[in-house]
């Protein structure tokens, strides 16, 4: 039987998707949730719901094999990494099934969210580099000054449904490079990416313990946050959980970087290439139904761009095909849930009732042959005001707002006043106004003339404002500095016999 199937029980839409502990499937559950193919709408299994034992099993788990993997020469905990990542490589088109099964992206924009997680394991392979410390030979008194990165010991991650490979590719490759051992909660809609990744992983030779998963919800995520043998936590999602995890996690004494959410705007300056602008808000707008993180949903027209915008976005947005994730020819696929889909319909209608011009209504979208399935066409409003429910909110769905302002001193400020900050982008062709823009724009990541800046891995990647709450960007330099903890070590060989105490403060002679 293969390892996949031991960690799931049943079959179809009984078939229960678990926990791996300890290199270990388990699938039990006192309590369990619908796993949706979103596309055909129908349940296509269930998934575990782990209680406060099972991730106290887990997290003991994870601490029992801290010992020896903290030490395992950084440069043999890179050559497993090394592995996984071969491993990736040859299992991309799988793990892009598995996504965009549960999911519904498309299967090109899952294999673009494996490639973009698989660099994080590149970035981590380097880990012998990361990790070396400085130092200064003889600080005075024949004592040698050098500082080095520790593990923090078990780490765990709570991860968001949108990405359901790629962000938990953002802590764990990183987390276990440093020598730290952890445990995964993905999100619930879409548990199964995150199984193949374990199998890959010891596959790749990590021993059994090092990386563990976790399904479940708000109870399992709690009992993570309270668990006083978990050092640090990472996570991905929206703000209102973010700025939960943050306080609950840091008030039991944890490291915590919570990254929330977003409402990325795109501001179109008068000298734009408008083609160029109104293809980037297209792909921006509605790429994965708009449930990216980075997600263009408002579109700033400066002065006189607003009309022609409108009218180029008006001819792209039919040309868009909606429907299965799996068909080649799709562009934007269905929403994660049935309740989602009507959760973003209601902001339609709020948007209508509030006065926006509603452009292009992507309301009651069917697909031939997917009649169930939880689509949503893309949806254009115009006029949207900085009042309106719809641009103060997120919506995480493939509605774009276009909000028209006067100046590029009118929209720097529309976007400083917003309360989330996480990517942003500014289209022009006069390098003193994007130069400006890149200053002044309070923001965690900044595009010019890239519509969706996503950081590479070796360098970081979050939010300002309240899309991220703690100190530290994830992965790249500042995901080290995560999970580590600094330690400076002074280091004497006396040749001579003590002199007897010192009272004063070493000071250098
Ligand atoms: P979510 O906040 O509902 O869930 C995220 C995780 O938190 C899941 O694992 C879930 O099980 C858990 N969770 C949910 N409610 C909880 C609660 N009350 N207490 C404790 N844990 C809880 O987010 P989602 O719907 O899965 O993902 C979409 C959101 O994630 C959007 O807001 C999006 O902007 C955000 N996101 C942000 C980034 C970023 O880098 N800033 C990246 C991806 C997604």
């Amino acid at each position: 039987m293969s390892t996949a199937l031991r960690r799931e029980s049943g079959q179809g839409a009984q078939q229960v998707i678990g926990h791996i502990i300890g290199g270990r499937g388990d699938a039990a559950a006192s309590r369990t949730l619908p796993v949706y193919d979103p596309a055909l709408g129908e349940v296509a299994a269930r998934v575990a719901l782990a209680s406060r034992a099972d991730i106290d099993r887990a997290v003991n788990t994870a601490k029992a094999a801290f010992a020896a993997w903290s030490e395992f020469a950084p440069l043999v905990r890179a050559r497993i990494l090394f592995n996984f990542k071969q491993l990736l490589d040859e299992h991309r088109d799988e793990l892009a099934a598995i996504i965009t099964r549960e999911h519904g992206k498309t299967l090109s924009d899952a294999r673009g969210e494996l490639m973009r997680g698989i660099e994080v394991v590149e970035f981590a392979c380097g880990v012998p580099q990361l990790l070396k410390g400085q130092h200064s030979d003889n600080i005075g008194g024949g004592i040698d000054n050098f500082s080095l990165r520790q593990p923090l010991g078990v780490c765990a991650g709570v991860t968001p449904f949108n990405f359901p490979a790629m962000v938990p590719l953002w802590m764990f490759p990183l987390a276990i490079a440093c020598g730290n051992t952890f445990v995964l909660k993905p999100s619930e809609r879409d548990p199964s990416a995150s199984i193949r990744i374990a199998e890959l992983l010891t596959k790749a030779g990590l021993p059994d313990g090092v990386f563990n998963v976790m399904q479940g919800d708000r109870e399992a995520v709690d009992a993570l946050l309270d668990h006083p043998d978990v050092a640090a936590l990472s996570f991905v999602g929206s703000t209102a959980v973010a700025e939960h995890v943050h306080r609950r996690g840091t008030r039991s004494g944890k490291r915590v970087q919570a990254l929330g959410g977003a409402k990325n705007h795109l501001v179109v300056m008068p000298d734009a290439d408008l083609d160029h602008a109104a293809d980037a808000l297209v792909g921006a707008g509605y790429g994965s139904a708009g449930e990216r993180c980075m997600a263009i949903s408002v579109a700033v027209a400066v002065g006189s761009t607003a009309d022609p915008l409108v009218e180029k976005l008006k001819l792209r947005i039919p040309r868009l095909t909606v429907g299965d994730g799996r068909d080649p020819g799709t562009d934007v696929g269905p929403l994660i849930t049935a309740e989602h889909r009507d959760r973003v319909q209601g902001y339609i209608e709020d948007g209508i009732r509030s006065g926006a011009e509603l452009v292009v209504d992507g309301r009651g979208r069917t697909v031939a042959g997917r009649e169930r399935g939880f689509f949503l066409g893309p949806t254009l409003f115009d006029r949207v005001t900085a009042e309106m429910r719809i641009y103060r909110e997120e919506i995480f769905g493939p509605v774009l707002s276009v909000v028209r302002v006067d100046s590029f001193a009118d929209a720097v400020e529309l976007i400083n006043a917003h309360e989330l900050g996480n990517g942003v982008a500014c289209f022009t062709r006069d390098g003193r106004v994007a130069r400006e823009f890149a200053r002044r724009i309070e923001a965690g990541m900044v595009g010019i003339n890239v519509a969706i800046p996503v950081p590479m891995a070796f360098h970081s990647f979050g939010g300002w404002k309240r899309s991220l709450f703690g100190d530290h960007h994830i992965y790249g330099e500042e995901g080290v500095r995560f999970y580590t903890r600094y330690k400076s070590v002074m280091q004497r060989w006396p040749d001579a016999a003590s002199k007897g105490p010192e009272f004063t403060m070493p000071t250098h002679k």
